[in-house]
């Protein structure tokens, strides 16, 4: 399948990832039916299942529905959590689409920046690079 998606700085393919399924359901924050919603959790105290990935882009779902696509934290190299100005938890947790692991994951942060993550490299690896000087780093997902 080929489609046009928003663009999200912080997950590069989020059709690769699963993170998407094909539907003529309509979204219930934008009420708009464009053939693909968001396949994954979201975590909110609000009833919402469908989402588009556009009003994640956006952030008009996570203002909506006080909704996130991640329950997780900024890490370092060290694995020590690292606070980051808050913008950066909204971009990242907010208006990034999820996808699926098998344990909370640490986002990777490199440069004073979260990483973007890439794919998933099987069996356990989840694949980050920095957005600033392109190093990158697994985080080791066991299932
Ligand atoms: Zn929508
Ligand atoms: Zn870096």
């Amino acid at each position: 399948m080929s489609l046009e998606l928003p663009h999200f700085p912080y997950h590069r393919d989020p059709q690769a990832s699963g993170s998407l399924r094909r539907t003529d359901d309509a979204c219930e924050c934008c009420g708009q039916s464009r053939g693909v919603l968001y396949d994954g959790v979201v975590y909110t105290r609000s009833k919402v299942k469908a989402l588009c990935p556009w009003c994640i882009a956006s952030g008009a779902a996570a203002d909506k529905y006080i909704a996130a696509f991640f329950d997780a934290d900024f890490y370092d190299d060290a694995g020590n959590v690292v606070e980051l100005p808050e913008h950066f938890y909204r971009s990242v947790f907010g208006c990034t689409i999820g996808f699926s692991t098998y344990n909370p994951i640490g986002w990777w942060v490199h440069c004073s920046e979260p990483a973007e993550y890439i794919t998933r490299i099987e069996p356990y690896e989840m694949v980050f690079q920095c957005k600033k000087c392109g190093a990158r780093h697994s985080i080791y997902d066991p299932d």
